[in-house]
């Protein structure tokens, strides 16, 4: 499939274009119009092959912008990582109006609740802080439909599993989830939100 034939909408496809993208990647042509439709999927594959373009595609397709509330939250393993995706769903969101927040450690707390209190369409943080904003209910999460674990493995092996547990007790029962990583710890574990129908979708 094209981007074209996967039927994105047309603020998204020019988002897509005007990032400089031609045409979707392995994981992207085997995973997108999955994680479009609903399906929990496992992407497994190794760095550089499109990984985070995949789920901020299929995010923003799914987006309702004119809700203002937050429909999708990204777990990372690192500060970065978290900053690399808000920067990622931005530029291809470039024609949509999309709010989306790094919610990282070692930032003003202050800042934070600001800008979770203004509406953010997309979270992208590292489990700790994201779960102290749910605690303190600054980050509500009753519009939460989709759960984004980037680097899965690379958490778990990180010891964030409880991290990632705590918040997952604060997501609606339907939550979608979207994991990627490069190993097959990503479907052994007992991790999951919901875990249903669960497309394996593995490059490695
Ligand atoms: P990632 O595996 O997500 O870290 O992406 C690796 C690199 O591939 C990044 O620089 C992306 O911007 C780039 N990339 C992802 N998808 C595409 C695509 N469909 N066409 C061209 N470059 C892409």
């Amino acid at each position: 499939p094209t981007f074209q034939s996967m039927k994105l909408r047309e603020e998204l496809l020019r988002g897509v274009y005007a990032y400089g993208f031609e045409k979707p990647s392995a994981i992207q042509q085997r995973s997108i119009l999955p994680i479009v439709k609903g399906r929990d999927v496992i992407a497994q594959a190794q760095s550089g092959t499109g990984k985070t373009a995949t789920f901020s595609i299929a995010i923003l397709e799914k987006l309702d912008t004119a809700l203002r509330e937050t429909q999708v939250l990204c777990l990372s393993p690192t500060r970065e990582l978290a900053v690399q995706i808000q920067k990622v769903i931005l530029a291809l969101g470039d024609f949509m109006n999309v709010q989306c927040h790094a919610c990282i450690g070692g930032t003003n707390l202050g800042e934070d609740i600001r800008k979770l209190d203004y509406g953010q369409h997309v979270v992208s943080g590292t489990p700790g802080r994201v779960f102290d904003m749910i605690k303190r209910r600054v980050l509500r999460t009753r519009a939460i439909k989709m759960l984004v674990l980037d680097e899965a493995d690379e958490m778990l092996n990180k010891g964030f599993k409880e991290q990632i547990y705590d918040v997952y007790r604060y997501l609606p029962p339907a939550t979608q989830e979207f994991r990627s990583g490069q190993t097959r710890v990503l479907i052994t574990t007992d991790v999951w939100a919901r875990g249903i129908d669960v497309q394996q979708v593995s490059l490695v």
